[in-house]
C-alpha cells in the first residue's frame, strides 16, 4: 500500500529535497524533532523494516550512505547526529514505507523515550 512518501517521491506532494538520485530521496521532515531532521528513504516502496530482503542490503546501505554525505556536506559530521528507523507501533511507526532519520544540530538524549 502507498504511503504520503510515495506522493513525495513522485513530486505529487511538496517537500523540501536535499538530495535525490535514482534509488534515493532525502527531504525535511515536516516537524522536526531537532535542527537538522532529515528523512532517507528508498524510491522502492518496503513497509517496514520486517519486509528487507536480502536483495535489499545494498539500497539499506545506500540510506545510511546517504546520511554519511549529507552530514559532510551540511557540515554537523563532526559533532555527531543520529540515525533511526522506527519499526511497528512499539517502535512508534507513523509512515509504513522505511525511512531512516538523520538527526542532528544539538545534543540528543539517550535513551531515547
Ligand atoms: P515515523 O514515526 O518513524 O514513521 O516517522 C514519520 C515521519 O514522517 C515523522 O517524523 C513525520 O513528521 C514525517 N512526515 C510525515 N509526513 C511528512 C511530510 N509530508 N513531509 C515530511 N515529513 C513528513
Amino acid at each position: 500500500m502507498s504511503t504520503i512518501f510515495t506522493k513525495i517521491i513522485n513530486k505529487e506532494i511538496p517537500a523540501t529535497i536535499v538530495y535525490e538520485d535514482d534509488q534515493v530521496l532525502a527531504f525535511n521532515d515536516i516537524e522536526p524533532q531537532a535542527p537538522i531532521h532529515i528523512l532517507i528513504i528508498p524510491k522502492k516502496q518496503i513497509a517496514t523494516l520486517n519486509d528487507l530482503q536480502i536483495e535489499d542490503a545494498a539500497l539499506v546501505g545506500q540510506l545510511f550512505l546517504t546520511a554519511k554525505l549529507l552530514a559532510k556536506q551540511m557540515g554537523f559530521d563532526e559533532a555527531g547526529y543520529r540515525t533511526v528507523f522506527n519499526c511497528n507501533a512499539d517502535g512508534g511507526q507513523a509512515v509504513y514505507h522505511i525511512h531512516l532519520h538523520v538527526l542532528a544540530g544539538r545534543k540528543l538524549s539517550w535513551p531515547p523515550g
